[in-house]
Order: structure tokens, then C-alpha cells, then sequence
């Protein structure tokens, strides 16, 4: 660990984003109690949107039999449930970036996303430039360069644009989700997409309207391929 990092541990003691007691290090994010509640995704789960099943082999999910995706496939690391919200919370509105260094090892460990494509762009969902402007980062980006340590090069943090400041799809059923999305996204660099096999990155696979709905932007502009990768991933039953 870097000595400023030990040294800032040392003077603003870290606390676990699930209950809050105090931690050793900024770098670990949960106490053991809490990381037990966070749930990883592994098999079986559907080949295609990635949502895991109790028991059986791997299978197409009931919404994958019958909707098509502008997407290939979608992974993600862990379940949205209540320890999660807590730490992609702390990453947005905290500035706990140290949660960066544990999202990137579950990343690694995560064994559904060893399907995804190996990516020639790497293209992060974007915020609405309001939208930045006020949190100062796209949590999306931090999360493609902690995903993608080696590939700098390749993750376009341009390529896509979000054309309106769609209000907050929270409380929004399927219809008006996908209402409030539609074009909403931009292709702005067509020689980072055109041909491209591509890894779009988000921080929560919701029902899928918003990566969707920039897997179509992509489609249109001409990408081979477009596989999703999120942090989290809401899952009912779970
Ligand atoms: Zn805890
Ligand atoms: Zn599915």
C-alpha cells in the first residue's frame, strides 16, 4: 500500500459500507459480515442477459426467449440488493474510489464475464453533461478503467453521448422506461464504434432499457458486436 494511503487510513479510519463499523484499510470495503451478503454471480445463469438462476444449468430466461437485445450478451458481478446499493452509493456520492481496487478483483473473479468479448473499444454509458457536471465523474468510466487495468487505450469515454437529461428512470415502469430512453443516446465518434467489437460498462443492469437503448445507438452506427458488462445486477429472489 502506498504510504500516503496508510497514512490517510491512519487519520480518517475507513468503515464498512454495509454497516458502517471501522475498517484497517480504504481498499477493503465491507467488514467480513457484510461481504458475505454480497452475493456474486455464477452459474447457471442465462447466456444471454446474465440473470442467475437457483438451480439447473445455464438456459435461456424466460424475457430472452421472447425479446431480442440490441446486445450480444450481458454479465455482472454481483446481485443489486441492499449491501450492494450501500457500496455503488459510496462510489457515486462518496467518493469512495477506493472501491474501485475491490470492484476490479470481484471483476476478476467473476467467471460469467470471462464470456464477454475481448473488446477493440471499451465505451462506458454516459451521464448527461448536467449530470457531471455536477458529480465532477461518470461512474461508469471508473468503473471501465478498474475493469480494464491494461487497456487504457481502448476505453472511449466519447464515443457515445447522452443527448437529453432523461429524468431518473427510478419508479418508471418497463414502457415508460423505454419511452424515456429512446434516443437518448448519441453516437459522436463513429471511428471508435463503426466495425468494432464493443464492451459497453454501467454500474447497474436495471431492466436493461438504458444499455440497450445505447447497444442500438451502437448497432446503428455500425459495431460488429456489443456485449455488456455492469457492477451489479437487480435480480428478483435474490
Ligand atoms: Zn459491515
Ligand atoms: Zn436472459
Amino acid at each position: 500500500m502506498h504510504s500516503f494511503e496508510a497514512l490517510a487510513d491512519l487519520c480518517f479510519p475507513p468503515s464498512c459500507l454495509g454497516c458502517g463499523i471501522s475498517l484497517q484499510q480504504s481498499s477493503v470495503l465491507f467488514c467480513d459480515s457484510c461481504l458475505v451478503k454480497i452475493k456474486f454471480i455464477s452459474e447457471p445463469y442465462c447466456p444471454c442477459c446474465g440473470i442467475l438462476f437457483s438451480s439447473g444449468e445455464n438456459h435461456l430466461c424466460a424475457l430472452c426467449l421472447k425479446k431480442s437485445w440490441n446486445f450480444t450478451k450481458a454479465r455482472s458481478v454481483f446481485v443489486y440488493n441492499d449491501t450492494a446499493a450501500k457500496a455503488i452509493l459510496g462510489l457515486k456520492f462518496g467518493g469512495r474510489k477506493a472501491a474501485l481496487k475491490t470492484f476490479r478483483k470481484f471483476k476478476e473473479q467473476c467467471s460469467p464475464c470471462r464470456d464477454l468479448v475481448i473488446p477493440d473499444s471499451i465505451i462506458p454509458v454516459p451521464l448527461h453533461s448536467n449530470r457531471l457536471r455536477q458529480r465532477g465523474f461518470n461512474q461508469s468510466l471508473l468503473l471501465a478503467r478498474a475493469f480494464y487495468p491494461e487497456e487504457k487505450e481502448k476505453i472511449k469515454k466519447t464515443a457515445l453521448k447522452r443527448r437529453r437529461d432523461t429524468i431518473s428512470q427510478t419508479g418508471l415502469d418497463g414502457s415508460s422506461r423505454r419511452k424515456n430512453m429512446r434516443d437518448a443516446f448519441l453516437v459522436q465518434k463513429e471511428a471508435d464504434v463503426y466495425g468494432k467489437k464493443i464492451v459497453l460498462v454501467d454500474d447497474v443492469f436495471t431492466t436493461g432499457t438504458t444499455v440497450n437503448e445505447c447497444a442500438r445507438a451502437l448497432k446503428q452506427a455500425g459495431a460488429a458486436q456489443v456485449d455488456v458488462l455492469t457492477l451489479a445486477r437487480v435480480a428478483k429472489n435474490w
